[in-house]
């Protein structure tokens, strides 16, 4: 006696002597045990068989589904906790992120540049990091500093500058 294992994927049916789960050869996924042995299996006209197939594969689909979605909650649970432990401690420090974007034609704008963070500043901003955005590809990436690469052939692209300052608590977002 054998029993009757269904691939979730091509839909391919398997026969082996134990419920346990098993692999579909083609497609590298466990497949789902039905418990139902091949003698059985062999009774259902093949309209029953694809009905069965249609059903518990629905059946798994949604089981999955509420897990996964079972898993977010958790998540977002224990997201919440955190940030409840860490706002719950006095002396956290909170910050707030900003993003100035100036457009780059090959050679640094000092001038231009030095407005920016001349103006972030004076409102108590202060550079976090700064990034070359090149014909929107992300090519270069350093942190806060001024040591910043100049690339002589480089074309038209923009610099990001991140800015980062505190703030009292969340309520000031
Ligand atoms: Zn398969």
């Amino acid at each position: 006696m054998s029993f009757v294992h269904i691939c979730q994927k091509c839909k391919a049916v398997f026969k082996y002597p134990t419920q346990d789960v098993h692999t579909c050869p083609d497609c590298s996924i466990p497949m789902l045990s039905t418990g139902i042995s091949d003698a059985d299996w062999a009774k259902l006209s093949p309209q029953q068989r694809n009905e069965y197939k249609e059903v518990e594969l629905r059946k798994r689909l949604e089981e999955q589904r509420r897990r996964e979605e079972e898993q977010r909650r958790l998540a977002q649970e224990k997201e919440e906790k955190k940030t409840a432990y860490i706002k719950s401690q006095a002396d956290y420090i909170f910050y707030e992120y900003d993003i100035d974007v100036i457009p780059n034609d090959g050679g640094v704008n000092v001038t231009l540049l030095k407005s920016v963070l001349d103006a972030r500043a004076r409102k108590g901003w202060k550079l976090h990091s700064i990034y070359s955005n090149e014909l929107g590809e992300n090519s270069h990436v350093e942190a806060a500093g001024w040591n910043r690469t100049v690339r002589i052939n480089s074309t038209a692209s923009q610099d990001v500058l991140i800015f980062e300052r505190r703030i009292m608590d969340d309520t000031q977002r």
